[in-house]
């Protein structure tokens, strides 16, 4: 089907069911062919995948991968879209549709026998909560295997920055323990209905089998990270005050760790923040 042909086929969907977009909930679906098939070979899906999509909008994605994967389960949040998608998926017997919040659903009760882990993760994010949603991904032990997902372009420059840049931050390192990040394809507004105001991108996170680093305090890790950053101008030994050790003690992990106090949290890679991580978790052991 071509892209004038989606686009005609999603706005008549939208008109026989009087459908009105929610712009709160970040609903730009898909018309565009090529996108959908960069989204399934990325993912490298295959009739032995099961996969879980995140906001089927009116289920365009959803019968792409229906029809190249062995399972799939999506959670839509809006029940405007409900009667839609089950009149659009109604010959697609291998879709089990959802209604719910992807951030409070738990994925595992939610899927029971009907998805078969190791699952993979594609979808078309609602891009107002990105962050929280890739962060459940990774950190409710799901057992995932790749995320394939759509997101806001500047998030997913964010998602793959290296020490130095700009654009490097706590989603970098937190995506990086997790995954290996791979800017797959841009997606233009006109992609979309409506379009968006910003530029896409269709993001692979591959999940590490091992992580990157050893830790010895995952959370303790993440809160050295997210404050190193909460003010990116500040040296490390002002941002780390917050850890609430004397200051010798702090002093001491800095040298145990190798790592100058006077340096920004920006300049520190994944792994010189293990190091100081682990050097405050056996200090307060
Ligand atoms: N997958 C469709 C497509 O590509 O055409 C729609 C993608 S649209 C960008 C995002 C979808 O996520 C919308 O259908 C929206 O209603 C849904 N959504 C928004 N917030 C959600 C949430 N918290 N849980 C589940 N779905 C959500």
């Amino acid at each position: 089907m071509n892209d004038l042909i989606k686009s005609i086929r999603t706005r008549s969907i939208i008109e026989k069911y009087g459908f009105r977009f929610n712009k709160s909930l970040g609903q730009n679906f898909l018309i565009d062919d090529l996108v959908l098939k960069t989204i399934i070979e990325a993912a490298e899906i295959t009739k032995d995948d099961s996969v879980l999509e995140i906001g089927p909008g009116i289920g365009t994605l959803t019968l792409e991968l229906s029809g190249n994967a062995g399972k799939v389960m999506a959670i839509e949040v809006d029940k405007n879209l409900i009667p839609i998608l089950s009149d659009v998926l109604k010959d697609a017997g291998n879709v089990k549709l959802y209604e719910g919040d992807a951030l409070k659903v738990n994925i595992k009760e939610a899927a029971g026998d009907f998805l078969n882990f190791p699952i993979t993760i594609c979808a078309n994010l609602p891009y107002y909560i990105t962050t929280p949603l890739i962060t459940k991904f990774f950190k409710e032990s799901i057992d995932v295997k790749n995320i394939v997902v759509m997101v806001q372009k500047e998030v997913a420059e964010r998602m793959a920055a290296q020490p130095g840049g700009k654009d490097y931050g706590a989603l970098s390192l937190l995506v990086q323990y997790y995954s290996k990040p791979r800017i797959v394809a841009k997606v233009p507004p006109h992609c979309f209905m409506p379009r968006p105001k910003v530029d896409s991108v269709v993001i692979k996170l591959e999940i590490n089998k091992r992580p990157p680093v050893e830790v010895e305090d995952l959370e303790l890790f993440f809160s050295i990270i997210r404050d190193s950053f909460n003010q990116r101008r500040k040296t490390l030994s002002n941002s780390l005050k917050s850890l609430k050790l004397s200051k010798e003690e702090l002093n001491t992990a800095f040298e145990k760790s190798g790592i100058d106090p006077i340096r920004r949290g920006e300049t520190l890679s994944i792994e010189e923040f293990a190091r100081v991580s682990n050097e405050v978790y056996n200090l307060r052991k």
